[in-house]
């Protein structure tokens, strides 16, 4: 199958020609003509899978040839780097339609959102949630005219307690909306979501919602106190690399200690960086961006700052404490694996981690395999 056979008009194939893409993914070629259809649909699939374009794409064949300078297709995403890296997605593939996209989310002023909001009136607006609310509230944003609704990791919003916002939100669209909604995993309450504010919707699973197939698992037990020398290892031996200069991604539990072992990590020697909650939009732009570049091979962040985070490089992904939900696994090790890329993924346990990880393998189906990390300096 190719892009040809969803009838694009030619600014969006031109695009698509543009991107480098060839061949539609799985989750491309089972959603774009439900969408372009008009229907809802409920997918299934992480990042890394090509989701974004699969909205995308749609979207701009239906907005062409209607109105301009109303919002008409509105995304909700859970992280303002998700939504920033949307929005670019967005700019990337509609550059020869004519049409506007915008990111909004807290850490900006108010005021510089308004500003570009009433410069560039877009039809496409990728928001976080809390800022659009706002937004709303204050009589900026007008949702009157939207004919699409992208919740775009629909779990993750679930998580971070996004719901009566999204509610609220949605309570100020037209009725008639056709409501796209991605997740990576499909708890009780997405379920009843998609009931509640789907009609009809075709439902499509990518890969099981289970870690993607071109990662190796790993997990090596250890104390607590034992951490940082093995990670050390692990960078120091480049463990697990796949040879192509590829980037680590390293979880922690609390921001407080992806800030601390970054820090660890840049006084040993190690081009390392951090993204957790704590630091202001600047600080998170910048880190994302020396990440992005490769100047930082290294990044430690959290789960809720690295959510949808889409770098092809990320060969490496360590789970310096183990998430606490088989999800959250599936989550992290999303990271890596991108579009048929390898990737290792290795997890650090204590003893006391040993129930999470019966439930991360029940989940995968299949047992990790144990490794002992080579120590360093022997
Ligand atoms: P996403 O799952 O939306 O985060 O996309 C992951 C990556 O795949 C992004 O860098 C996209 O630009 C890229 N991508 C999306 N669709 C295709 C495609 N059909 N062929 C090749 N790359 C793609």
């Amino acid at each position: 199958m190719n892009f040809s056979s969803f009838g694009f008009d030619q600014r969006i194939a031109a695009a698509i020609a543009a991107a480098g893409y060839e061949t539609p993914t799985p989750i491309q070629e089972k959603t774009i003509p439900a969408t372009l259809a008009g229907k809802d649909v409920l997918g299934l699939a992480q990042t890394g899978t090509g989701k974004t374009a699969a909205f995308a794409l749609p979207i701009f064949q239906r907005l062409l040839g209607g109105e301009r300078c109303a919002i008409r297709a509105l995304v909700i995403s859970p992280t303002r780097e998700l939504a920033e890296q949307t929005h670019q997605a967005f700019e990337m593939l509609g550059k020869d339609t004519g049409f506007r996209s915008m990111s909004m989310y807290g850490g900006v002023t108010v005021k510089s959102q308004v500003k570009t909001l009433k410069a560039r009136m877009p039809e496409i607006v990728v928001a976080c949630p809390g800022r659009l609310l706002d937004l709303m509230g204050q009589g900026f944003v007008d949702l009157r005219s939207v004919e699409t609704l992208v919740l775009d990791e629909a779990d993750q919003m679930f998580d971070m307690g996004f719901m009566p916002s999204i509610k609220k939100i949605i309570a100020a669209l037209p009725r008639a909306h056709q409501t796209l909604l991605f997740s990576a995993t499909l708890p009780q309450e997405i379920r009843a979501l998609a009931k509640q504010y789907q009609r009809d919707p075709v439902r499509v699973e990518i890969g099981n919602s289970k870690p993607v197939e071109t990662v190796s698992h790993y997990v090596s037990s250890m104390g607590q106190n034992d951490k940082y020398e093995a990670l050390r290892s692990v960078l120091v031996e480049d463990w697990g690399s796949t040879g192509s200069g590829g980037q680590t991604l390293v979880f922690t539990r609390t921001k407080h200690r992806a800030k601390r072992l970054a820090q660890q990590l840049a006084n040993s020697g190690f081009a390392a960086t951090s993204l957790q909650g704590n630091l202001s939009q600047g600080q998170r732009e910048k880190a994302m961006a020396n990440f992005r570049s490769g100047r930082a091979a290294i990044m430690v962040a959290t789960d809720i700052a690295a959510r949808g985070i889409d770098i092809s490089k990320i060969s490496r992904v360590i789970n310096f404490d183990i998430p606490d939900t088989p999800e959250a696994y599936t989550h992290r090790i999303g990271r890596t694996g991108r579009m048929e890329r390898k990737g290792v993924a290795l997890t650090f346990v204590t003893p006391e981690d040993s129930s999470v990880l019966r439930q991360i393998e029940r989940f995968i189906g299949a047992p990790i395999e144990r490794m002992s990390l080579p120590a360093v300096g022997e």
